[in-house]
Formats: structure tokens, sequence, C-alpha cells
């Protein structure tokens, strides 16, 4: 059904646009009329396209690109059906954010046309999308508030302020809305919560700040940490109001009980908050600017902050408000900047989306603002190197175990993500395989999209997987000999690994994924009051400016716990959009 209403939609979108597009016509056919289709292969699933034709147009362009990712493959599927009708040509940019999948879907579109008779290189001299290349619009909005931003942080301070009756813009530079909030799976902390409570788990806020602080190495700012934990339970109330209930506990690395929340249906936890966030903006009828990047923060004569300078394709506003709310989340996809702040990190590979390029703290710097733990960066220990993908940490919680190029286990698996990163990064050429078995392979969802993606190795027996992976045959087959005795005597004598040995890695085929770390979360960021006021090198508040989310230091230190990130960006977004309303005089 979904697949047919994207289709449905494309296929508007497209029909649509034939009409305003079409243009002059040139004197030689350009195709053969008729309806063709193309298909190429995508990060999971083939990608089709179908193209209808007439002599000289492309009238109609059909993608269904619904296997893949699911929210970012319909983005690419629609904005790419826009693009190919607009510059009548298949060669258009990609979609950042989905550039696998936008190359496939050039590939089938090309394919496709070629089938129709069409020469490529003549659409591309030919093509319609260049216009003028003039001057582009100015526009100015009188607003109260910015929200710069529409990750988890900027889209909860949008319902907040809406359903308190602010008038206000959002901002977002990207086609789509998420950030990397979409790509966080674990779920939220969260003490004295109602679902903990009814559940039967005692859990205090006194000790979420105490196990925060501990993960954090105790460099985090404490009264953030409090304030984070002592509104907690509010958040999830909150949560449940807007249709966004997150009712399943389970146990999550760095805690002392059971304190993270997630959807009941088992789903990612980002995924399932962008949805309900967006569908809830939806209903209260706010626009978010998509495709428009704040570039400066603007101030009057004074040094007073009044407004936002922002760029769409077409347009440069100039966003006159009281007050901004940085929600624009971290850097980690931006090299320069991480590499500026640390240098052994350079050519590191990111899990991060795109729009993660710190543009908030460098805006908040051009006003003063002051900067803490910029240098304290999350590495994820298992990272699939040429896709970036993200080898979740349940793949070792389920059994999975980590060996070097010489076929040996060298770290308990589950020790923090930078203990286990270093230990990574001392092996041999800087990387290892996780190594798990069909038996784990069947208890866990995650890694039929890895084995789709093409990045695992497998092979019946363990001495034909180690050829596969130049490890000598017997050395690897001892260590899974020697793993399995440790599950079954329930004793790890070489680590001291004590969690995910439930099941021996016995049941063929056998598993292998080559990984790194991979560049994570960034921890440091603007510096922010417990109000969620952006505070100067001076040590005051910055008036009018309030901060949320990744793009903040204090909250995690040194190392952020799983389910603190969420919790972060719902708490602070909440209380950013109060102190803003408070500033309002409202
Ligand atoms: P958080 O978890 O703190 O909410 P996210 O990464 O989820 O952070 O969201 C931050 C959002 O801000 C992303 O969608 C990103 O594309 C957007 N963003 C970053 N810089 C800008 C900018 N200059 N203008 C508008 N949006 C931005």
């Amino acid at each position: 059904m979904k697949k047919l209403l994207c289709l449905f939609l494309t296929l508007t979108l497209a029909l649509a646009s034939a009409a305003a597009f079409s243009e002059a016509q040139p004197e030689a056919p350009l195709f053969t009329p008729g309806t063709y289709s193309g298909e190429a292969q995508g990060i999971f699933v083939p990608v089709k396209v179908m193209v209808r034709v007439s002599e000289n147009e492309i009238q109609t362009v059909l993608i269904d690109a619904t296997g893949e990712t699911p929210s970012l493959g319909g983005i690419a599927a629609e904005k790419l059906a826009m693009s190919i009708m607009k510059a009548q040509t298949p060669n258009v940019d990609a979609v950042s954010g989905a550039t696998v999948t936008s190359k496939a879907i050039i590939a089938a579109a090309t394919q496709a046309l070629e089938k129709a008779g069409a020469d490529i290189s003549v659409l591309d001299k030919n093509r319609k999308d260049k216009g003028s290349g003039g001057a582009k619009a100015e526009k100015s909005i009188d607003t109260e508030v910015v929200i710069i931003g529409a990750g988890g942080a900027g889209m909860t301070a949008a319902i907040m302020l809406k359903q308190a009756g602010i008038d206000f813009v959002i901002l977002e530079k990207m086609p789509y809305v998420g950030g990397n909030t979409t790509k966080a799976t674990g779920g939220m902390n969260a003490s004295e919560t109602h679902y903990q409570k009814e559940q039967d788990i005692p859990d205090s806020n006194a000790l979420f700040a105490a196990d925060t602080m501990k993960g954090g190495h105790a460099l985090n700012d404490s009264s953030l940490v409090a304030v984070m934990a002592n509104n907690s339970a509010d958040a999830i109330d909150w949560l449940d109001t807007i249709g966004a209930e997150l009712p399943k506990i389970s146990f999550s690395g760095g805690a002392t009980v059971n304190r993270i929340h997630a959807p009941a249906d088992g789903s990612g936890v980002g995924e399932f908050l962008v949805n309900r966030f967006s569908a809830k903006l939806t209903e209260l009828g706010v626009d978010v600017m998509l495709e428009t990047a704040a570039t400066e923060l603007i101030t009057d004569a004074e040094g007073k902050l009044t407004g936002v300078k922002a760029e769409s394709p077409d347009t440069a506003y100039t966003i006159n408000a009281k007050a901004v709310i940085l929600a624009t989340g971290g850097f980690g996809a931006n090299e320069e900047m991480y590499t500026t702040y640390r240098p052994d990190l350079k050519g590191t590979v990111t899990t991060n989306a795109p729009g993660a390029t710190g543009d908030g703290i460098v805006m908040a710097q051009a006003l003063g603002a002051d900067l803490v733990d910029i240098e304290q960066i999350q590495l994820h220990p298992t990272v699939e190197q040429t896709t970036s993908i993200l080898i979740t940490e349940s793949v070792r919680g389920d059994g999975a175990i980590l060996v070097n190029q010489s076929g040996v286990r060298f770290t308990n698996e589950l020790l923090t993500r930078d203990a286990v990163s270093k230990a990574e990064l001392a092996q041999e050429g800087s990387y290892a395989y996780v190594i798990f078995d069909q038996n784990l392979r069947d208890h866990l969802k995650a890694i039929e999209k890895y084995v789709k993606s093409g990045i695992t190795m497998q092979a019946d027996t363990i001495e034909v997987l180690a050829e596969q992976l130049n490890i000598d045959p017997a050395t690897l087959a001892k260590t899974l000999a020697d793993w399995n005795e440790i599950v079954k005597n329930q004793r790890d004598t070489q680590f001291g690994r004590t969690t995910g040995m439930n099941a021996d890695l016995t049941t063929p085929p056998y598993y292998a994924i080559k990984i790194a770390p991979g560049i994570h979360h960034t921890m440091g960021g603007v510096k922010i009051d417990t109000a969620a006021e952006v505070i100067n090198t001076e040590g005051k508040a910055i008036p009018g400016l309030f901060a949320a989310g990744e793009v903040c230091g204090g909250v995690h230190g040194g190392n952020r716990l799983g389910g603190n990130a969420v919790a972060d960006i719902v708490i602070f977004g909440r209380i950013a959009a109060e102190s803003a309303i408070a500033y309002l005089g409202k």
C-alpha cells in the first residue's frame, strides 16, 4: 500500500511537472515515443525507474526506491523525479545523504532513456534546469523565534513553541528533516518514569545522573546532567501526549538499572521519533523550511541578536526575530572541523548524517559563544569502512566476537565504545572483523540489512571463512573453539567479558564483516547553562540565543552513554523552547 502510494505520489509530481517544464522543441526527435524501464542496484535492493517520453520530452518519471532506507529512499525518488523532469536529462545532482540510492536512480533512468533511443550527451547539452543563473530573490520575514535545524531537538522545540502559540520559523538545510536523530537505534534514558514504576524497576534521578557522570569520565557539567535526569520523567510524559510513547524498557551500557526507553514495536527510536514529531508538526500546521540553511546570526549596532540570514537554492532570506534556538546538531560530518580539533582523526570515516557540519557552533562563536569539550569525539567501534554502515552493538550484545587479522580476539568486545575503538586501533592495520553465525543472524533483524548490502562474507566452515579473510584457518578455528568453551563455562578468562554470552557460535554458515572505528558523536559544542541559554567567553548569557542537542557541549563529558543523545534532545529541546518563550515575556 505504502509502495503504491509512493509510486502514485511520484507519478503525480512528475506529471504535474511535465507541463511546467516543457520548452520549445528541438528539430531532430530525441526519443522514440513510448514507455521504457531501467533498473540498477541501490544499497539494499534494485531501484526501478520507468519513463514515458514523447518525441522531444521526458513526460513522466516513475521511481520505485521504496526498498531502500525507508525515509531517504522515498525522498530521493521524489526529488530526483522532479530534477530529471526539470533538467530533461538523467544526469542530475544526487540527493545528499542518499548518494548510493541517487546514483542507482540516475543509472536506471539513463538505461530507460537509452532504450528510448536517447543520446544522453545531447540531453545534457540541451539541459533545461540551468535557468538564467541570475541573482537569488531576496525575502525578508518578521517573526518571534527562529529555530535552526529540524532534527530531534529542533522539532521538539517547534512543537513546544506552536503549542504555546508563538510565531516562529524552523529552518532545515537538507531536503528532509531528522538529521542524526533519525539514526538513533537504541532508545531514550529516563528515570523515575511511570513506565519504570509500572514495571517495578527501581531507579532514581540521582542514580541516572551518577551513571551519566561516570560514563562521561566526570568531565560533564554536573548541573546540566542533573537537569537532564530531573526532567527526564516529564519528557517521557510529554512524549506520551504527542503520540510518541516509549514503553519498552531495557538495559543499556553504563546504566545501573534498566533505564533505556524504546518504542513498543521494536523500531529504531530515531526513525520513530522523527516520524512522530513530523506528524505532530503537520497536524499543528507547521511547515519546516527545507533546503534552507542558516548562514549567519545577525545583530544590531549594539551587538544585540536580531535574527538570522538564510539561503535556499533560489532565495536569500533575512529573518528578523527576537530569539534564536540553535538545534543544528554536531560536526561529525565535517572532516575539516573535526581534524582541526582532533588531528589524530584525519581520514576516519563518519556515521553522521551529512548535515552535521557544525554550522551552529561557528555561527554562535561569531557572537562570542564559549565552547566546551570540543575535542571530545566519540568513535563507534564497528563501522564498515567502504559504506560507513554502522554495525549495531546488538550484534556483539547477542554473541558476536571481534578478531584481528591474525585471527585472535584482542578485547572484551562489550567494553565502552571508546575502549573497544582504542583496542581496534592498536591492531595491525587498525581494523578487525566481527564474527557471528547463522543462529545469531536468525535472531537479529538488523543483520539482514548488512547481508543485503553486500558487506558480509560468509562460508559453511570457519576454515573457509578464514581463507576468505586471509587469516590462518587453524588459528581462527581455535579462536572460535576457545570462545565456544568460554560461553559454555560462562567465564572469559582472557578478557573478562561477562555479557553477550548466551549463545555459542556453532551454527553454519559463519559470517564476517570487516570494521574499524568511525566518528559517531561530537560531545563538545557551545556552552549552555541549565536554561539552555548560550554562554559567551565572559561567562554571560547571550540575550535571545538558546541551544539544544548535539550542538551543545557539557551534557556528555568525555563519553556519551547510549540512550543519552535522545534524552538530551527531547529534554533540552523543551527547555530551550520554554526559555525562549520566557525571554519573549510570554
Ligand atoms: P540533534 O540531535 O541535536 O537534534 P540532529 O543532527 O538530529 O541534531 O539535527 C540537526 C539538524 O540541523 C539536521 O537536520 C541538520 O541538517 C540541520 N542543520 C545543520 N546546520 C544547519 C543550518 N546551517 N541551517 C539549517 N539547518 C541546519
